[in-house]
């Protein structure tokens, strides 16, 4: 089998390890509910899971109900929250499954109600508290009457209360301490039905890595478990291991003399003689446009800048300071040669953007190779 020139690999390993330092910082009793959602951060759901799986997490979260059921198909026995919800047409599914969804419509409890007891099942909820995001959620101030309408419908059980975050990554933020403030006293005014801390849950990767989140029963961390803090100043006390990184190897290496243009308009001119390779990576591969005249990449362990746009499958970066660089040569877009290492969050930085669409688009957009090898789907 010929590889292919560009390559994402993913460190289980690192996957693992990640999951075992959050579970150092936030302690035994707290249930960790692992955000796998769009195709793991493009980390690969299915391998992603298999991976942490035997780590023991309290849930897998999924955004829709097609990641769900990707999941139940291969195997996966530990419980499944699907964060977005149940639209109406999903709910027979999503009660046949078993799955847990978050709720935040009274409709939506209706339907499930009706046909939990229909199938003579009951179906799990956690009901999303917005506590400022204004994203998806009951606003909290309506919790405890939202809460005295549904308790007393068949067929659903109340498994989890939830909010989300909107700035823990700012550590200087005081609307992460308001919105804990909102969601825990917004829960202390029910009084519908008996609420236990470990049915809460609020803390992102930013919290988690922050302190926060952990003095309720369960947290949702995602972009930690892939290695990465969602803000520099965040988890100086966790070590995270970065598991995806991203390869290409050179493919045309060209002397040009001064005053060379570059690419797509000429967006680049060389000033002296210059050597140019071009790396069959493009923004097809996730390597983002805006990194045309910003990028950089490492070749023989040095940092090299990507100069002219960035096209659909090709970019050049100017070579000049190397010596004998060669046709074949590796070139890592992401991820450490010799002592250099380029960061999502480097990349994310020069690109305008944030380490999440990185992981993304390099992870969905590549052939992903695992090390060790992906475990074997799990015994049914
Ligand atoms: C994506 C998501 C998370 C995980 O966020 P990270 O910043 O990656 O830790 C947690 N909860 C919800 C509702 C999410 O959508």
């Amino acid at each position: 089998m010929i590889m292919s020139a560009n390559r994402v690999t993913i460190d289980l390993d690192a996957l693992r390890h990640n999951f075992r330092e959050i579970r150092r910082i936030i302690g035994p009793q707290v249930g960790i509910i692992a955000v796998v959602k769009s195709d793991a951060y493009g980390h690969g759901m299915i391998p992603v899971t298999r991976a942490l799986a035997p780590e023991g997490p309290a849930f897998f979260a999924v955004f829709e109900l097609d990641e769900a059921l990707k999941l139940k198909r291969d195997g996966c026995a530990v419980p499944i929250l699907i964060l977005m919800g149940a639209r109406r047409e999903e709910i027979s599914a999503v009660v046949d499954q078993g799955f847990s969804v978050c709720l935040f419509l009274e409709q939506t409890a209706r339907d499930l109600s009706e046909a939990a007891q229909s199938k003579g099942v009951v179906a799990p909820v956690h009901v999303k508290v917005d506590t400022g995001m204004n994203r998806l959620g009951v606003p909290w101030t309506d919790l405890p009457r939202f809460l005295d309408r549904i308790s007393t419908m068949k067929g659903i059980r109340i498994a989890g209360l939830c909010s989300h975050l909107a700035a823990a990554d700012d550590p200087d933020n005081d609307f992460t301490d308001q919105q804990r403030e909102r969601f825990l006293s917004a829960v202390s005014r029910v009084s519908s039905i008996q609420i236990r801390r470990e049915m809460l849950h609020f803390g992102n990767s930013a919290a988690v890595l922050s302190g926060i989140g952990g003095e309720v029963g369960l947290v949702r961390p995602g972009l930690a478990l892939y290695g990465s803090s969602p803000g520099p100043r965040l988890g100086g006390n966790v070590r995270l291991k970065r598991a995806m990184s991203f390869k290409s190897t050179i493919i045309q290496v060209r002397i040009v003399p001064p005053g060379t243009p570059i690419s797509y308009g000429g967006t680049y001119k060389t000033q002296g003689a210059a050597t140019i390779a071009t790396i069959p990576v493009g923004y097809d591969d996730g390597f983002s446009r805006s990194l045309s005249n910003k990028g950089e990449v490492l070749i023989h362990g040095t940092r090299v800048p990507v100069v002219g746009r960035v096209c659909m499958n090709l970019t050049m970066v100017d070579v000049s300071g190397l010596q004998g660089v060669r046709v074949g040569d590796e070139v890592v877009l992401m991820g450490v040669q010799g002592s250099e290492e380029i960061t999502a969050e480097a990349i994310a930085a020069q690109a305008g953007t944030i380490s999440y669409e990185i992981y993304c688009s390099l992870g969905k957009s590549n052939h992903r190779t695992y090390v060790p090898a992906a475990a074997a789907p799990p015994a049914t």
